[in-house]
């Protein structure tokens, strides 16, 4: 185990690896990343994994305001950068990203036509694509590996859960073996992978959020984004909640906050911390109403793991890891 300053060497002065404190320095400035709906759907609503979608999906409360009246590409880019610009005025890097439902989900001639149109406008530098595991076949790995060698390229696949139970109570329609296999896949293509997880999900355990943690570890990731359970309405969870509200037992920040800390100690520390909380607009919000901007969670966070004198990697067993020999996770380490 390794001492508190040696620990946060990587970290600029904070108890975890901040991708934006990250960007900075890989990429001399702050990557911005512009949202997207390219009008792609996704196989847990299409009929070929489900109907309805996982039980807390609705992407109207995942999506900004302004993607829902605009659904030419570049026009959203335009209006995307425009605020972007006025919000964060030192951005070095404005990544096109493939936000809304699953955008790898299409035929690959498709899906290269919709990219180069956002790859196309001035402003983009960048590329960063969501999905699901199960919609990366080879093919499209491939491709957007070869956009890679010529510019930022982020793969974000939705983890949201490590436990099975509870990938199957969301009714995700696939399990954690098919969320670490698509991760090997991209990484053994060189591609920066962010994973994204939903704490606070029903079933979810302490104890299966630490396991989780451990099997991340374990994986070739590049970054990860936390996110906090909010019930949204037209979902099934908002459906199950006014029925049976002790049913779905939320998280308050307190709780989440030491949740998003159980997991951080078990990360190694090379993994970047993208994201630590997202706000639902209002009109689509069930439960819960923290009051908390999005912004508020950083500092909050780093409050929390001083409270706990701890920092991400704290519980990280290296040894053990090695062990695992993963050699896609051992060719990402020796990239940084
Ligand atoms: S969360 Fe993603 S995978 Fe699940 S239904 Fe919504 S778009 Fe599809």
């Amino acid at each position: 185990m390794t001492d508190l300053a040696e620990s946060l060497a990587p970290f600029s002065g904070l108890r975890y690896h901040s991708y934006n404190e990250w960007a900075k320095l890989a990429h001399g400035g702050r990557l911005q990343k512009v949202s997207i709906d390219a009008g792609f759907t996704c196989p847990n609503r299409d009929g070929s994994r489900g109907v309805g979608g996982c039980t807390f999906c609705n992407n109207e409360g995942f999506t900004p305001s302004y993607l829902r009246q605009h659904r030419d590409i570049t026009q959203q880019i335009d209006i995307g950068v425009e605020f972007m610009r006025r919000r964060y005025p030192r951005t070095k890097a404005f990544l096109a990203y493939f936000q809304s439902y699953s955008n790898t989900y299409d035929d690959l001639e498709v899906l290269k036509e919709r990219y180069a149109v956002a790859l196309a406008h001035p402003a983009i530098g960048g590329l960063v694509v969501g999905t699901r595991p199960d919609c990366l076949p080879d093919a499209t790995l491939d491709y957007l590996a070869e956009l890679a060698q010529t510019m930022p390229v982020e793969l974000e696949i939705g983890i949201e859960s490590c436990s099975d139970a509870v990938l199957r109570e969301c009714l995700r329609g696939h399990d954690f073996a098919c969320t670490q296999e698509a991760i090997n896949r991209a990484a053994q293509r060189g591609l920066f992978i962010t994973g994204h997880l939903l704490l606070g999900l029903p079933l979810e355990t302490q104890e299966s959020l630490i396991e989780g943690a451990k099997a991340l570890a374990r994986l070739p990731l590049d970054a990860l984004k936390f996110h906090q359970l909010q019930i949204v309405r037209g979902t099934r969870l908002a459906n199950q909640y006014r029925a049976a509200p002790e049913s779905i037992p939320l998280l308050d920040p307190d709780r989440y906050l030491n949740a998003v800390v159980d997991v951080l100690e078990y990360l190694p520390p090379q993994i970047k911390i993208q994201r630590l909380g997202s706000e639902v607009p209002p009109a689509v919000l069930v439960s819960p109403d923290w009051g908390m901007r999005q912004h508020a969670f950083p500092a909050k966070l780093e409050e929390r793991l001083k409270v706990r004198d701890t920092w991400q990697s704290r519980l990280f067993d290296d040894d053990a890891n090695q062990d695992a020999a993963n050699p896609a996770r051992e060719a990402r380490r020796a990239t940084g």
